[in-house]
């Protein structure tokens, strides 16, 4: 199969030297990235790239995909009360079916906003596995792993066998890299984490762990252990190149040198850390420190959207305000976390998040001919300050062309809309928690 992106108005190709390139086309062969250039000869499609931009498709590297089903269920509430009281137990009662259903809504969502690669770690990742390799969405998926359990085991031995099992039958699967998801130091014991992380590295899977996202927990683990959370994960081996820390809001510099040392990825996630008020993670530090930062949005219950473009925006502004400089995360920075940052991360499995001959064919086109893109001075600053996702027309993924001028090609809209809708309503009824809609019209 062979796809011609033909001469969009710019590629922006991340490349080492992140050159744009005027009206270059693009030739997509069996996934891989052949030629930019002057393409001749016939080939199996063509997009006629005529006032469009490419950019490498975006990499979602922290999300709770399923969580779909829970946005806007519960919000303006603290972490914890938030937590205990609505989100883990409308949880306790999902079923694969729900699974299948909000999986399927955020593939969809994620495909017209420009995501290529999603992270997710969840429970059930089985049917997230299966619904995101028929949507044609590059998943790095982790099956959760809670002491107290999930829905879908009863105790923290059943949850690392059924993670065992998952990577097991998923290894070496074209659009899926399956992985542990040990949830976090205050619900994962550090001998279990040592468990983890030794099974990880025995399968070389990839790790993802919520870290240091409170103050509280961050208070809590330095009082029961004596250390941070981030230090905890460390010294239970779980820290490497191989893992992806979530959030990171409240590292130590000590913390801030051992992500470094290590070569985990931290994933940042301003839009979820705004919402339930859990703070400004330290990214400019961070960024200036070496440690690899990516971004990403969390579940849709904390965000409520899993919207790349808005979070690229809003990394870019609030770390400006935090330090009353507006040179701090320039669009490029910005840019480059959202892209070739968690492509390198996952390579050498996949050489991803830049267009560049070898690369693979995941790639996005953005509609530039709308006000908002006018006057086109800067297309990188206008990517990350004046872009919505709304613009995104095609997206390619491993060379297939998933939307198609604005159309979903793996299934029918309104059917995963209306199937996500009656998902949701069946976990609010299953778990007795009333409609929001009561007593609306
Ligand atoms: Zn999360």
């Amino acid at each position: 199969m062979e796809v011609l992106v033909k001469e969009p108005e710019f590629v922006v190709t991340q490349d080492e030297e992140r050159r744009i390139l005027r009206r270059t086309s693009i030739l997509v062969k069996d996934g891989i990235i052949e030629e930019i250039g002057d393409v001749r000869g016939p080939v199996d499609e063509v997009i006629d790239a005529h006032g469009l931009i490419a950019i490498p498709g975006l990499i979602n590297t922290h999300s709770h995909v399923p969580m779909t089903l829970l946005r806007g269920v519960a919000d303006d509430m603290d972490l914890f009360p938030w937590l205990r009281e609505k989100i883990w137990p409308m949880e306790s009662h999902l079923r694969p079916d729900h699974i299948k259903a909000g999986t399927e809504l955020g593939v969809l969502e994620a495909v017209r906003t420009g995501t290529t690669t999603l992270f997710d770690m969840y429970f059930f990742e089985d049917t997230v596995a299966e619904v995101m390799s028929r949507l044609g969405m590059r998943g790095v998926l982790g099956e959760a792993i809670i002491d107290f359990g999930t829905p879908e085991c009863r105790g923290g031995d059943e949850c690392l066998s059924l993670a065992d099992g998952f990577v097991r039958r998923w290894r070496g699967h074209p659009l899926i890299e399956p992985g542990y998801g040990p949830h976090a130091p205050y619900t994962v014991s550090p001998e279990r984490m040592k468990e983890v992380a030794e099974r990880a590295r025995e399968f070389g899977a990839v790790i993802q762990i919520h870290l240091a996202e409170t103050e509280r927990e961050v208070r809590e683990i330095e009082k029961e252990h004596g250390i941070g959370p981030i230090e905890l994960a460390h010294a239970s081996g779980v820290l490497g190149d191989r893992t992806v820390a979530a959030h990171v809001v409240w590292p130590s510099g000590r913390e801030i040198a051992l992500l470094r040392e290590t070569s985990t990825l931290v994933s940042h996630n301003p839009v979820s850390n705004l919402k339930l008020a859990s703070g400004i993670a330290p990214v400019p530090d961070m960024v200036g420190s070496d440690v690899r930062v990516s971004l990403g949005t969390d579940g849709p219950a904390s965000n409520n959207a899993l919207d790349m473009f808005e979070t690229m925006k809003i990394t870019a502004l609030i770390h400006k305000a935090a330090k009353e400089d507006p040179k701090v995360m320039p669009a490029q920075t910005v840019l480059d976390m959202a892209t070739r940052i968690p492509g390198d991360f996952l390579s050498p499995r996949w050489r991803i998040g830049r267009i560049c001959r070898g690369y693979r064919g995941d790639l996005i086109l953005l509609d530039v001919r709308l006000p908002w893109w006018t006057p086109l001075h800067s297309v990188v600053s206008h990517l990350v300050y004046s872009a919505r996702s709304t613009d995104v027309r095609y997206v390619l993924i491993d060379g297939e062309i998933i939307l198609k001028d604005g159309r979903f090609m793996r299934g029918k809209e309104e059917r995963i809309l209306k199937g996500a809708e009656r998902a949701s309503l069946d976990l609010l009824e299953r778990s007795g928690v009333e409609s929001l809609l009561k007593g609306v019209d």
